[in-house]
């Protein structure tokens, strides 16, 4: 027996686990076959033709077989036994090795993770920033999933229940999309926070082991970074105004939006003389006149009105929802005054154009605007002109 176990072991070294077991699944096949064949020259063993010598040694030879192929089984059996002990047990370290390095990792994490069962539809959180402690709680899921989606902000609301639905991930599933990314803005104690989640679903055939793995992540900095990058890429980097690209994409979504009777004006702006102040008092007064400037539009008009800075020193202001003539006239006149109330002495030329109806496109409605300024300077400046045909 002790023969055999080292021979089994040699074997089970050399051979791997999963030939070793099919050696010895032969082994007993043979063995039980080998039984069955002693068991048939027992019952000759009674000597019912007369040659009983022949028949006992052929039958001590059998035994002797059977005897050492089952010394052969049961030692075979030891070593499978003590190797399969000793793989579980390795494994079972494994186990406990990889479980303490994941709850680690979470632990110093400020990211949430959780798991759904998708049969049960039932959730566990394995995260600290929960309360601040580890959890692991069986809650159920599309309940918190119709709640989280109330803290949403209102844009957000519908696309984050459809994404966590249940319905929603076994599509996903269905599909093989591997693994679904979705940023959401929500309410968090009063403060409106951005979140980013990626939600993983794991489908091995078994619908009762189907999980979901989701990780979700606080991005509030990063979309405020993001969102300040994108806000001073609009802007107009000495005054703050909107730029030329922005205020005329904004002014051609406004224009798109225009309806039958509502009436948008256009006013573009030119300092007069500002080389003379340039070469007069210096590039830096210059700037400081374009600074004051800007500071007096944002003053004087409302946020609603889109008013940039088309370039030197050139700006724009444009209104939806003008009324009448004499309300355009009001606007232009508190233009032509607001540097002089501030104490600098600067005259502005305006040309106004005015959108009335649909169809009107940006173009030309810049070009009337400028026209109508060619007018105003061609006239003297310090003045406004709304154009009318005679300013083409
Ligand atoms: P007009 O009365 O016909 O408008 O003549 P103007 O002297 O105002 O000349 P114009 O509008 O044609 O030229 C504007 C000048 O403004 C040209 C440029 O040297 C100067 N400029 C452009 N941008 C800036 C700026 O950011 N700061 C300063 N200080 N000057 C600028
Ligand atoms: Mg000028």
């Amino acid at each position: 027996m002790e023969r055999g176990c080292k021979d089994m072991r040699r074997l089970y070294q050399k051979l791997g686990p999963a030939v070793t077991a099919s050696v010895v699944a032969a082994v007993v096949i043979l063995c039980s076959l080998f039984n069955f064949n002693w068991q048939i020259r027992s019952d000759l063993r009674g000597g019912r033709d007369g040659r009983e010598d022949s028949a006992q040694s052929h039958l001590e030879l059998v035994e002797k077989m059977g005897r050492l192929l089952t010394a052969e089984l049961v030692g075979t059996m030891s070593v499978l036994l003590a190797v399969v002990v000793t793989e579980r047990k390795k494994e079972k370290k494994r186990l406990v090795l990889m479980k303490n390095a994941y709850h680690t990792a979470l632990s110093k994490s400020s990211d949430l993770f959780f798991e759904v069962d998708l049969s049960a539809d039932r959730l566990k959180i394995h995260s600290c920033r929960v309360e601040g402690v580890w959890e692991q709680r069986d809650l159920p899921y599309s309940e918190i999933v119709s709640c989280s989606a109330k803290k949403c902000a209102p844009q957000f609301q519908e696309a984050f229940a459809k994404t966590f639905s249940l319905e929603y991930i076994w599509d996903a599933i269905k599909k093989s999309i591997p693994s679904v990314c979705f940023e959401y803005e929500a309410a968090v104690k009063e403060e409106e926070r951005w979140y980013s989640a990626t939600l993983v679903p794991v489908f091995t055939g078994d619908k009762a082991s189907a999980r979901l793995f989701c990780m979700e992540r606080d991005i509030t900095e990063l979309k405020q970074q993001q969102i300040k990058l994108k806000t001073s890429a609009m802007l107009d980097g000495s005054t703050g105004l909107y730029n030329k690209k922005t205020s005329e994409h904004m002014i051609r979504q406004r224009l798109g939006k225009q309806s039958e009777g509502q009436k948008y004006a256009l006013f573009m702006i030119d300092i007069d003389d500002f080389k003379a102040i340039n070469d007069s008092y210096g590039h830096m007064e210059g700037d400081a006149v374009i600074a004051q400037t800007a500071l007096q539009l944002k003053k004087l008009f409302s946020p609603a009105d889109i008013t940039g800075r088309f370039g030197g020193d050139e700006f724009i202001v444009f209104f939806d929802e003008i009324s009448d003539r004499k309300e355009i006239e009001e606007k232009a006149e508190k233009i032509k005054e607001m540097l002089r109330s501030a104490g600098m002495n600067v005259s502005f030329s305006v040309g106004i154009a005015v959108s009335e109806g649909r169809n009107m496109t940006f173009e030309v409605l810049y070009k009337k605007a400028d026209s109508a300024l060619y007018a105003t300077k061609q006239r003297g400046k310090d003045g406004y002109t709304i154009y009318t045909m005679s300013e083409v």
